[in-house]
């Protein structure tokens, strides 16, 4: 069996998981919603991060800073001035690519990286290089800025250009200190946030790998710098163990080093945290998959805290009471996308077998993310079944994220409940009116349990939890 993207956008999009924006207008190249059980699906990604990161740690605070923000935040994190991506454009059919990406669409996998700040080497890399498109001649590669511009104020003639963040963690840095005073954090200690960003992406793509709204899970780490390789040392693998202690299989994760050209400049080290993806660089499918970023983490030095520190007049070193040491934090940075770890949730769960002469799609999510724990499902809808079902249902909603459905055979109602990915489907047969038993189907192993309703409550807690 083969997982192709196709698979993964069809599923999507038949089972609401996940739909192109605006989709009647025509759709928005880039943009994406989320559906019924996509929302669901999401969230508890989300949650299970905030769980890890915040729930189960006590050096870990939240936060939800704001999208807008003052412009100089983004002067003060070097956005505005270097931070920009090179670009290149087909002279023919237009499609514009990062030229960064290009380079790296056309390496073997042995050459090694190509950095998207040295201008010369791309310009280098890509002389000759024609549109994967359309074959066209390409322009050289130039600067362009990533962030979103947007205008507050109601006058026509009056409004201020602000930005759309591009991302979550400038937030964390200009709230650090309040953050930190506010619950007497001591040094190392990190904050955590989940939120949307906005970047113009030259190529969105690859269905929701690549798009210009997005949302991050962004996890700051601020420590003495004489203590910042040992946390980022640390920080590596418990986030590469994350994603496996949610049932993403161990073989198609990796971590690796970033190469020196290839870091920001203020990074001191950086490692990305790569899933083997069913697409090739050009967006094509990829007979053995290629390995891309899920999730970055980075040792950022004192850059942030140093320049914010600048930019607005605030002193943000840190007085160590116990050591006596006086210094700016360096910040270890944990940085995930949560649509991304949605897709590749996705594309790890996807499972197709054939059931007596037929394709049976499963999704085998973890239980915790499954967007729904429980179906409950009247054999059919019928005057006595009905109403027994409902039963069973407003006894497990408060618990259990349920779901309680009639219409179809059973038979399709089994394969929708399949293809979501819901772990348990209770049967409610005529049988049950007799017996107050109903059967428990297991999404894994298809087995089925006949459980009394009285006991139903307590079996799927040990289920589930
Ligand atoms: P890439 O090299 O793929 O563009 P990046 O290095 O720019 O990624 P970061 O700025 O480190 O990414 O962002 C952290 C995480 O945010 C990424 O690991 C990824 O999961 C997610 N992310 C970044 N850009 C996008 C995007 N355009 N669409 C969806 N998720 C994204």
């Amino acid at each position: 069996m083969k997982v192709t993207m196709g698979k993964i956008v069809s599923l999507a999009k038949r089972r609401g998981f996940i739909f192109p924006s605006s989709e009647i207008y025509g759709g928005i190249s880039g943009v994406w919603d989320y559906g019924p059980v996509g929302v669901l699906f999401k969230n508890n990604i989300k949650n299970e991060w905030l769980k890890s990161m915040v729930q189960e740690r006590e050096d870990i605070i939240g936060l939800d800073s704001a999208i807008l923000m003052n412009p100089k935040v983004w002067d003060a994190s070097g956005h505005t001035e270097a931070f920009a991506d090179p670009l290149v454009e087909c002279k023919k059919c237009h499609k514009r690519y990062r030229a960064d990406q290009l380079v790296e669409s056309l390496r073997k996998e042995e050459e090694g990286v190509t950095t998207r700040k040295d201008l010369e080497k791309l310009k280098k890399a890509l002389k000759g290089v024609e549109c994967p498109e359309c074959g066209g001649p390409m322009t050289e590669p130039r600067m362009f800025n990533l962030l979103v511009p947007a205008y507050l104020g109601v006058l026509e003639d009056n409004k201020k250009p602000v930005w759309l963040r591009g991302e979550t963690c400038q937030g964390i840095y200009v709230n650090y200190d309040s953050a930190r005073v506010s619950t007497r954090k001591k040094i190392p200690f990190g904050i955590a946030q989940i939120g949307k960003v906005f970047r113009n992406e030259i190529t969105p793509g690859n269905f929701i790998f690549r798009s210009i709204e997005f949302e991050q899970m962004e996890m700051q780490y601020f420590v003495n710098p004489k203590e910042a390789d040992k946390w980022f040392k640390y920080w590596k693998p418990q986030r590469l163990q994350w994603y496996q202690n949610l049932g993403i299989k161990k073989e198609n994760l990796r971590l690796r080093q970033h190469a020196k050209d290839e870091r920001a400049h203020y990074a001191k080290d950086a490692y990305d945290v790569e899933y083997k993806y069913p697409f090739s660089a050009k967006g094509g499918s990829a007979s053995g998959g290629s390995w891309k970023e899920l999730e970055g983490v980075h040792n950022r030095g004192d850059w942030d805290l140093s320049r914010h520190s600048k930019y607005s007049g605030r002193d943000l070193s840190y007085f160590d009471q116990d050591t006596g040491e006086n210094f700016t934090p360096f910040i270890i940075e944990t940085s995930a996308g949560a649509d991304r770890a949605a897709l590749v949730f996705l594309l790890d769960a996807y499972h197709e077998e054939e059931v007596k002469g037929e394709t049976r799609v499963v999704l085998r999510l973890n239980k915790k993310i499954a967007p729904i724990k429980v179906a409950i499902l009247p054999l059919s809808k019928h005057k006595d079944l009905s109403p027994k079902a409902r039963e069973v249902f407003e006894a497990l909603k408060d618990k259990f994220m349920c779901e309680y459905d009639e219409t179809q055979s059973i038979g399709k109602r089994y394969r929708r409940q399949d293809e979501i990915g819901t772990p348990y489907a209770v049967t409610v047969d005529f049988e049950t009116l007799k017996d107050q038993a109903v059967t428990v189907r297991d999404r894994d192993t298809m087995k089925q349990d006949r459980i009394k309703i009285k006991d139903l409550d307590s079996y799927l807690c040990d289920k589930l939890e």
